[in-house]
């Protein structure tokens, strides 16, 4: 049971990687495409807290920032994948 805990873990720390690192922000008024802001200097990961969508520096709970997504044109920018 711990076992494949960890396993789901070591998946989800991959996925995190994975989005960090396509993730960008972007206006869907004007379509201006920004990265992801730094924390940490490391590109801060994108969550749900409390069903918001909200940033959160990768040290976690070391370092304990979140921020709301930034605004772009009077509105919440939203997450998009680049590939
Ligand atoms: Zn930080
Ligand atoms: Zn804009």
């Amino acid at each position: 049971m711990i076992e494949q805990l960890s396993d789901f873990m070591e998946g989800i720390e991959e996925i995190l990687k994975k989005e960090v690192e396509m993730a960008k922000l972007k206006c869907n008024k004007c379509g201006v495409v920004q990265d992801i802001p730094v924390h940490c200097g490391q590109p801060m990961i994108v969550t749900e807290i409390n069903e918001r969508t909200m940033l959160a520096c990768r040290m976690g709970a070391a370092c304990g920032i979140t921020k709301e997504l930034p605004k772009h044109c009077d509105q919440p920018m939203v997450v998009v994948e680049e590939g």
